[in-house]
């Protein structure tokens, strides 16, 4: 599948049935699997041969699907989790352990803020928040001997901030470690950050990846770039022997190309068990056989609804990276060429009370903790998942009263933005 186009590669990536195989991607239910003898899955355990013995850590299904997903980032390795959030944590922790530390763009989604200054933090390792638009100066000095890591996301949620990944690389590399990339809200359709130097990407497929709003899941794409051997003291759990498994060193025994979804594999996902099941392995495939089908139409309604509401007199600001005025737009036209997606976020005049009337009024987008579905759905931060802070704190997280995130879904742009006008009226 190398050279073909991503589209193909959405459809049928992943799975070539042989003669007689099932068309469709199987689903592999079932906790475990069949051997003659104790030495054959022996060998599975100590990753001298490859197969499946436990769903736990690895079942067929999933790697179908993983398989594909590795295609379409064209990375060299890639797995499942069972969210979002488990990607993260596991990319992240695969390379870090108490005492290190990581360098991340501040503007990423809110889960992933509090999952590394808070919940890593309990497992002493620290952090540095960098601004997406900081300068290169401002990059290197957030680095410290112990950084392991460095972290952003692509179009960043619900800030909608696009990051320069060129940069972003660059500094990491020159401080011999990985970029990290959650590349959720683009796609690879839309951004693929491998071919601007990003070492590891990461997914919440529960968004456009599976787009119907059906299973909650993540994955994680190795890029095989990164040359664990060269910096061996940064990274001691892949560069020498784990004792768990007989002492293999898992960047010699995988290369660059396996090493580190191997060992997530065979240590997180053994210790910490955040499998995806295969159903829903499954409905994620369905949904990446039109990813390539679906984002423009996402794009285009975003787009369309962003440039009625920047002229809307009611409306004080819009963020979308597609319109002109925004401030991320230059670095949108380097990284994605077709335009970003469907989440739009702007802000009502009059605050609270007006995103909250706007919201009520509205026929067809619904209102939910949700983006990047077939369905068009929104949410105001302030009364809802920002709750409890006051407008002053809002105002100090950037996140006015009065902002309201759009997840433009499928239907038609015109029927999307008469519903939109009309709300508006009632405010
Ligand atoms: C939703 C989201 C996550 C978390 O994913 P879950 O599947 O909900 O655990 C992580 N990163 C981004 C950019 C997201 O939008």
């Amino acid at each position: 599948m190398k050279n073909r186009s991503i589209n193909t590669k959405c459809v049928q990536g992943g799975y070539t049935p042989k003669n007689g195989e099932p068309r469709q991607i199987p689903i592999i239910q079932s906790t475990t699997f069949k051997y003659d003898t104790s030495e054959d899955m022996g060998k599975l355990f100590d990753l001298e041969a490859s197969g499946y013995f436990y769903t736990r850590l690895q079942n067929p299904t999933n790697d179908m699907v993983a398989a594909k997903i590795a295609e379409l980032e064209g990375g060299t390795a890639a797995m499942l989790t069972s969210s979002g959030q488990a990607a993260n944590f596991f990319a992240l922790f695969n390379i870090c352990e108490c005492g290190s530390h990581i360098v991340a763009s501040s503007s990423i989604y809110g889960g992933t803020f509090n999952l590394i200054a808070v919940t890593m933090a309990k497992m002493g390792i620290e952090v540095t928040f960098v601004s997406p638009t900081a300068s290169d100066e401002e990059l290197n000095a957030a680095f410290k001997d112990n950084t392991r890591a460095m972290f952003g996301e692509t179009i960043a949620n619900p800030a909608l901030t696009v990051l320069d990944i060129e940069k972003f690389a660059k500094a990491a590399h020159a401080h011999g470690v990985p970029l990290i990339v959650d590349n959720t809200f683009p796609t690879p359709v839309n951004c693929r950050p491998i071919e601007w130097g990003a070492d590891i990407v990461t997914h919440s497929t529960t968004k456009y990846m599976d787009g119907h709003g059906a299973a909650v899941g993540g994955a994680i794409v190795d890029s095989g770039k990164f040359d664990w051997m060269a910096h061996a003291d940064k990274f001691p759990g892949l560069c020498t022997p784990d004792e768990s498994y007989h002492g293999i060193t898992y960047a010699e025994k995988f290369g660059k190309e396996g090493a580190f979804i191997t060992k997530a594999t065979a240590q997180l996902m053994r210790d910490f068990g955040s499998i995806q099941s295969p159903q829903n392995a499954f409905i994620l495939n369905l949904g990446l056989e039109s990813l390539h089908v679906r984002m423009p139409r996402h794009v285009e309604n975003g787009q369309a609804v962003a440039e009625f509401l920047e002229k809307h007199p009611k409306i004080e600001k819009v963020n979308y990276s597609g319109l002109k005025s925004d401030p991320y737009y230059e670095v949108a036209q380097k990284y994605l060429p077709n335009g970003g997606c469907g989440v739009v976020s702007f802000e009502i005049k009059g605050g609270r009370a007006a995103a909250e009337k706007f919201m009520k009024s509205l026929k067809l987008a619904a209102i939910e903790t949700h983006v990047a579905d077939a369905r068009t759905c929104c949410l105001n931060p302030a009364t809802s998942t920002h709750r409890q802070m006051t407008d002053e704190q809002l105002k100090a997280a950037g996140i006015p009263a009065g902002l309201v995130r759009m997840s433009c879904g499928l239907e038609d742009k015109n029927d999307l933005i008469a519903d939109i006008a009309a709300a508006l009226e009632e405010v």
